[in-house]
């Protein structure tokens, strides 16, 4: 269970032991976008500008995106063990459900921005 916000480290593909912060989650396609992971560079469409290479990156033309990965890529990392860990759901003292760190029982936060 993967919330927006949440550390989460790569598990398998290119991107393999990457971390980041996951900046969306789209459960209908079980996959998420994770912050600076992924990244993929489009070029823009250009005009018929040609033949300057040698120079500056042209920013403009080329837009750099984060491409969905699998959710079940991700694994959590738990902000206090600093280690990638499993999460189970238990009842915390306030008797509502979370979700727990298997490791240290710290508690996770439960989404970005108070939903
Ligand atoms: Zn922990």
């Amino acid at each position: 269970m993967i919330l927006k916000g949440d550390t989460v480290m790569i598990r398998r593909g290119k991107e393999r032991g990457k971390r980041g912060t996951v900046k969306a989650v789209y459960p209908s396609l079980g996959t998420a976008t994770v912050e600076g992971v992924n990244v993929v560079k489009r070029h823009a469409k250009q005009g018929s500008k040609s033949g300057h290479m040698g120079g500056a990156t042209q920013t403009g033309g080329i837009i750099e995106k984060e491409a969905p990965l699998p959710i079940a890529a991700l694994q959590y990392v738990c902000e206090k063990c600093k280690a990638p860990v499993r999460l189970r759901h238990g009842r915390a003292r306030d008797g509502g459900l979370h979700r727990i760190c298997a490791r240290c029982g710290e508690p996770a936060r439960e989404s970005a921005k108070g939903a």
